[in-house]
């Protein structure tokens, strides 16, 4: 790929430097951590600890201080329309949770259809699951395309046709690192007058974002796969989405008053923020939004871009592989199969030559029955991710290939 289009950012992260010998392609799943990262973490445990929101003394109030910068980073970060609609939480799939529970428990009624995807990750779907089945709605899913795209007119139809009351789709991709049209689908949701919720956990790790201008009313995504610590996530909210929804969750934090028999509650965004947050590993995140924010997210989705683009060569020349995923608008995903294999063997083989890929079914069992399929291989790149990792396994794939295309 082209010298011009790459970062080159390796030495930054400690892992490289303990396991020269590694190739970690499985950044879809997380993303290894640079050392400002692990910096920003431990220097806050050796030096700035304490509890936040309650201590009296300055040493909480400055912890209390840092914590809420991150709030103001993240809003500023993603272009989020107010700080009162940064939620923490600890991962995507809880901010979805939230939304399902808090959402969907005062407006979800029996016969109502709260309208995903195919190609959702599980986390998009099993809390709807759970919030339909208990007020008598129903999910209903917008189909794949045979390559592996949203089918926009099913979605157009099913907004159409069905009583749809609210849209959650994802982003990017998790099993094909397709990009979907944000825009587009936040305003087909938007023209039928329906909240969407977008799960960016594939998305905001590697993509420019302006969420004032994309309208999404919700945006949820994870640290850990931004270069951040696990423990952490965010829903990105427009305040007047979330007015007027009950808590999440109760407990300290979240409260005005409280009395043994009732309790009155915080304004946002404490209002979702019960109990002590994962503090330390919100201050990594600011690390990891101020390390991302210094490469810049255009060169970011450039560098996995060309990526890509050089992988897909080197394995579209490879006889016996299968290839899954759009040839259109896409992130440093490849999902693909060897003839005559088993997705986790191809893993296996991997592994022995120090080459860490995914083997499964990547929490999406209903894209890969669209497929049918029941796993597959998926790499995945990320900032640090070289031209010479993509050699690695192009070549470690080519003597794969060539060993099943021999077994009788
Ligand atoms: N959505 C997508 C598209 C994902 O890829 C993932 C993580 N694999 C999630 C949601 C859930 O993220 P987490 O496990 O961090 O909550």
């Amino acid at each position: 790929p082209p010298a011009a289009q790459l970062l080159d950012v390796r030495a930054d992260f400690p892992l490289f430097a303990h396991r020269p010998e590694l190739v970690f392609l499985d950044s879809a799943a997380s993303s290894q951590k640079p050392a400002a990262v692990i910096q920003a973490m431990a220097e806050f445990y050796a030096h700035d600890y304490a509890n936040i929101h309650r201590g009296a003394y300055r040493l909480s109030a400055s912890a209390t201080d840092r914590f809420e910068a991150v709030r103001d980073r993240a809003a500023q970060f993603f272009h989020a329309p107010s700080r009162d609609g940064v939620i923490f939480t600890r991962n995507a799939t809880e901010a979805v949770n939230l939304v399902a529970h808090s959402w969907g428990q005062t407006h979800l009624s029996a016969g109502d259809v709260v309208l995903v995807s195919e190609m959702e990750h599980h986390a998009n779907l099993v809390p709807w699951h759970l919030v339909t089945r208990q007020c008598g709605a129903r999910v209903e899913a917008v189909a794949m395309t045979p390559d592996g795209r949203l089918d926009l007119d099913d979605y157009r139809r099913k907004l159409r046709e069905l009583p749809v009351k609210i849209v959650a789709l994802q982003h990017v991709s998790n099993a094909l690192g397709t990009i979907h049209p944000a825009h587009e689908l936040v305003e087909l949701a938007h023209a039928q007058g329906l909240p969407i919720l977008l799960d960016g956990a594939q998305g905001a790790p590697h993509l420019p974002l302006n969420l004032d201008e994309l309208g999404a009313d919700f945006y949820v995504l994870s640290a850990h796969k931004m270069l951040g610590p696990s423990g952490v996530g965010l829903l990105l909210a427009r305040p007047e989405a979330l007015r007027g929804l009950p808590p999440y969750q109760g407990g300290g934090d979240m409260i005005r008053e409280v009395y043994p028999e009732s309790s009155t509650y915080a304004p946002l965004p404490h209002l979702f923020e019960a109990g002590t947050p994962a503090i330390a590993e919100v201050i990594g995140f600011g690390a990891a939004l101020d390390y991302l924010d210094g490469l810049g997210m255009a060169r970011v989705e450039a560098h996995e871009r060309a990526l890509l683009d050089y992988a897909l060569g080197r394995l579209e020349a490879l006889e016996g592989l299968q290839l899954y995923g759009p040839s259109g608008p896409r992130c440093g995903v490849v999902s693909f199969n060897v003839a005559g294999a088993h997705a986790h063997d191809v893993a296996g083989f991997l592994d022995e030559a120090n080459i860490c890929v995914r083997a499964g079914h990547h929490c999406a069992q209903p894209l890969m029955r669209a497929f049918d399929v029941p796993s597959t291989v998926r790499a995945s790149f990320s900032v640090y991710t070289t031209p010479a990792d993509v050699d690695a396994l192009a070549d470690a794939l080519g003597d794969i290939v060539q060993f099943f295309a021999e077994e009788p």
